[in-house]
């Protein structure tokens, strides 16, 4: 099967990279981007040992969690938050990678179980300007941050960015080295915070040499989306 000769590449390609670029071994986290893919192919996937998948659509995803039941699976929200979805995304997910604004962290919080364990959260950092609408400046993380600490049923756990797609390597790694250089200067006074993902199919090398802790890969597991929403 395809997706399972793929997942085999990508982890022979996680593994030399962190050997590159002096990563301790097995501090990469795989993330199978599944948006527009079918349960039988998350299902193929997960067959095949993969445990973590992101969802950008909330409603997809939420059928798709639905027809899986599949414990085992630990669940990312990766796509834009609307405020109108952030019940079942509270529900239904164990991370959120993309929250920029106090309203919808409010709202997750808010929505969050009490029986459930803290909902995993990054910040969206918006690093390619005026090219992205979604995420904040980096200059104001830390006192997003601060502002987060209100929400006892969120945990922060780091740094999300989806930069600008260019083919060169120098390019990618400038962008990324940003994210990583904050995360170092938060964790001084911010251990916990552990987490960077950056780094899609395009540009995993790069995001490996600056410190990703979580890789979002879909196009390389599953092959070329069919069709792309938004
Ligand atoms: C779709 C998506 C990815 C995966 O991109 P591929 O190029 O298919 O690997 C990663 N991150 C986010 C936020 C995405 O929306």
């Amino acid at each position: 099967m395809k997706i399972t000769a793929n997942l085999d590449q990508i982890h022979n390609e996680i593994s030399s990279a962190e050997k590159q670029f002096q990563r301790k071994q097995g501090s990469v986290c795989l993330l199978a981007v599944s948006k527009t893919r079918t349960v039988d192919e998350i299902m193929t996937a997960f067959n095949s040992g993969q445990r973590h998948f992101g969802e950008n659509y909330c409603q997809e995803a939420v059928e798709k969690i639905d027809a899986l039941k599949q414990p085992d699976i630990v669940w990312h929200f990766i796509g834009p938050v609307q405020s109108n979805k952030t019940s079942l995304i509270a529900r239904y997910f164990d991370w959120v990678h993309t929250v920029d604004r106090i309203k919808i962290a409010r709202r997750l919080e808010e929505s969050r179980p009490e029986n459930a364990a803290p909902l995993n959260i990054c910040i969206q950092i918006n690093i390619s300007g005026e090219e992205s609408k979604s995420g904040i400046a980096i200059d104001e993380t830390e006192s997003f941050i601060n502002e987060l600490e209100q929400f006892k049923r969120l945990k922060v756990r780091g740094l999300m960015a989806l930069p600008a797609p260019t083919d060169n390597f120098d390019k990618q790694r400038a962008a990324f080295s940003q994210l990583n250089n904050k995360l170092r200067r938060l964790n001084k006074a911010n251990p916990d915070l552990d987490t960077l993902s950056i780094g899609t199919s395009q540009d995993m090398h790069a995001a490996i040499a600056e410190g990703a802790t979580i890789v979002r890969i879909g196009t390389a597991i599953f092959g070329p989306r069919n069709y792309v929403k938004q």
